[in-house]
């Protein structure tokens, strides 16, 4: 059978990325369109792929990884809709009916932090393993879970960044999330990090930034105790901008260990390779869209095989 032709979509706050292909290294076209008002912004992405396939052809999906809050629950009437988001205009927005309505394919959805954790199972840090984690730091923290090959979503997508975790010793910072103030994202996420030193983490040198590496790591080891404990993953993958700080990982390794304090007391836990970098880089996202395309194009096929109580005809 020959590879499926997929389209991708990351959709995200500044920019959409859409592009036609199998596989990161497999991409045969690609376009960026800034994102603005989603009339004009969701046709520019439906016309390149039209475009695209008047080309060089049908394709065989289309995959989403959006930003959110997204409604995921498969029959709910606002499937494929994003939730109430501060960003303008977009709020209620049907961001994969217009794909599927005018390509005529099926349409997979997601959001970007799962996207990307799905690509990284399928080519880069978390390859070839069923239960991991996928965790995003930069401005917010988002993180997936994978367990036993499926991304979590129950009555929505999961929320990691908004975790509770225990304050540092002698950190005063209030905390910068607007729902919760000191969540695990409103101590640790590179937005607290420039309020916490009155500068972006990238412009701290000296003693501020080793102190600020410090408590990063302390952060981000809190919680993932919380999430270790809770789904038992092969592996964790962290990417963002913040994960990308020389010298952070094996920080976060030793805070780890630290703060598991032997128990279960698993040797796998501390090694090099538990905590690890993303390594798909700005193509997570992409590579996550081309993964949820496929596994859109998977559940529309007939089954060859179906038993006279399992049809799964939508
Ligand atoms: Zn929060």
């Amino acid at each position: 059978m020959s590879a499926p032709r997929l389209g991708s979509i990351e959709s995200g706050g500044s920019k959409f990325v859409c592009l036609v292909g199998s596989a990161p290294d497999q991409i045969e076209a690609e376009t960026r369109i800034p994102t603005g008002r989603p009339g004009p912004t969701l046709a520019r992405a439906v016309a390149f792929f039209q475009e695209t396939v008047a080309r060089t052809g049908r394709l065989d999906a289309i995959g989403i990884a959006s930003f959110g809050p997204l409604e995921l629950r498969r029959g709910h009437a606002k499937f494929g809709h994003l939730a109430a988001t501060p960003k303008p205009g977009w709020s209620g927005v049907d961001v994969a009916g217009p794909f599927a309505d005018e390509l005529r394919v099926p349409v997979g959805i997601n959001t970007d932090v799962n996207g990307a954790a799905l690509g990284e199972g399928r080519w880069g840090a978390a390859r070839g393993l069923d239960t991991y984690i996928y965790l995003t730091v930069g401005t917010g923290i988002g993180g997936g879970a994978v367990i036993n090959g499926n991304v979590v979503n129950g009555l929505i997508h999961t929320e990691m960044g908004h975790l509770t975790v225990p304050r540092l010793a002698g950190d005063t910072f209030p905390g910068s999330c607007p729902f919760h103030g000191d969540c695990w994202e409103g101590l640790a996420g590179g937005e607290a990090m420039s309020a916490r030193w009155g500068a972006p983490a990238e412009e701290l040198t000296g003693d501020a930034l080793r102190e600020a590496l410090r408590m990063e790591a302390g952060y981000l080891a809190a919680g993932l105790r919380n999430i270790i404990y809770t789904t038992a993953p092969q592996r964790i993958v962290i990417g963002g901008g913040v994960a990308a700080f020389p010298g952070l990982f094996p920080l976060i390794r030793a805070e780890l260990t630290s703060t598991l304090a032997g128990y279960p007391g698993l040797p796998e836990h501390a090694a090099e390779d538990f905590v690890v970098p993303a390594r798909l880089g700005r193509l997570a996202g992409p590579a996550g869209g081309l993964v949820l395309a496929a596994g859109a194009a998977d559940a529309a096929r007939p089954s060859p095989d179906v038993g006279p109580s399992g049809g799964a005809d939508a």
